[in-house]
């Protein structure tokens, strides 16, 4: 469902962060994208949401040449990508149930059609407490799994999450982890780029992508 053949990115006249980057993520399989702090992971997955242009090589995304696509057409294919950003992009004016429900607001559905699913996913990742609550009350903790629940509200087929266990404790993070693998045996491909190297540990039934040196590494 994403396919990068000798991919390069520069930002402006710097050196090149990524050099000949070649990988496939099959569906259903889950990855963790590792590698030192500026290592890269960050603009990898922006080049998979098509928010930055490799400047060498070829992508595709669901089988479509990314290099090709207009904006509609990448704003559809957007919509089956779930995110979980680093910093979270909540909105502070709405409440952690508005922040979560907003990707299907935004696409003109109804309150009365997602209210249940919606509270049903917040009492998933454990903020049944919080549901009208505003991010700037919220812990590190509880933001990061408001934003988690904001990405998955749309079923994505492909879920990228960029330091998702960040700021959370040891136990939180296996949770999330295995809230990630359950997402993921229920049919998502899942990539999770992160430097916590003893939570990957506890997962090592995963494939590893490891980033150094602006070239990318692949365990099975
Ligand atoms: P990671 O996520 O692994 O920490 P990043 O992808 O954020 O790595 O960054 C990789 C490298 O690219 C770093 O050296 C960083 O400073 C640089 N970089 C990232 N974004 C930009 C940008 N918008 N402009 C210039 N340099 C950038
Ligand atoms: P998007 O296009 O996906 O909305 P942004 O342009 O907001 O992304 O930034 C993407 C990431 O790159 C952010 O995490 C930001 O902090 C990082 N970034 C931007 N410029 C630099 C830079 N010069 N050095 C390191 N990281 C950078």
């Amino acid at each position: 469902m994403v396919r990068f053949e000798n991919v390069g990115l520069r930002y402006g006249m710097g050196t090149e962060v990524l050099r000949d980057i070649s990988f496939a993520i099959e569906p259903q399989s889950f990855q963790f994208l590792t590698g030192p702090s500026g290592a890269g992971k960050t603009t990898l997955l922006r080049l998979i949401l098509m928010s930055l242009r490799p400047t060498r090589g070829f992508i595709s995304l669901f089988g479509q040449d990314v290099s090709q696509l207009g904006k509609d057409e990448i704003s559809a294919i957007r919509r089956r990508v779930g995110v979980v950003f680093q910093d979270f992009r909540l909105l502070d004016h709405l409440t952690t149930y508005e922040n979560v429900a907003l990707p299907l607001f935004v696409q003109g559905q109804e309150d009365r059609t997602y209210r249940p699913q919606v509270v049903e996913l917040l009492r998933w990742v454990g903020l049944g407490d919080h549901i009208h609550a505003y991010p700037p009350v919220l812990s590190g903790g509880e933001k990061q799994r408001a934003a988690i629940a904001r990405a998955l509200i749309v079923q994505p087929e492909l879920l990228l999450a960029d330091e998702p266990t960040g700021n959370v404790d040891p136990t939180l993070a296996r949770r999330l982890l295995r809230l990630f693998m359950e997402l993921n045996k229920s049919g998502t491909s899942v990539i999770i780029a992160t430097h916590d190297l003893a939570l990957m540990d506890q997962f090592d039934s995963a494939k590893r992508f490891v980033l150094g040196e602006g070239r990318l590494h692949i365990y099975d």
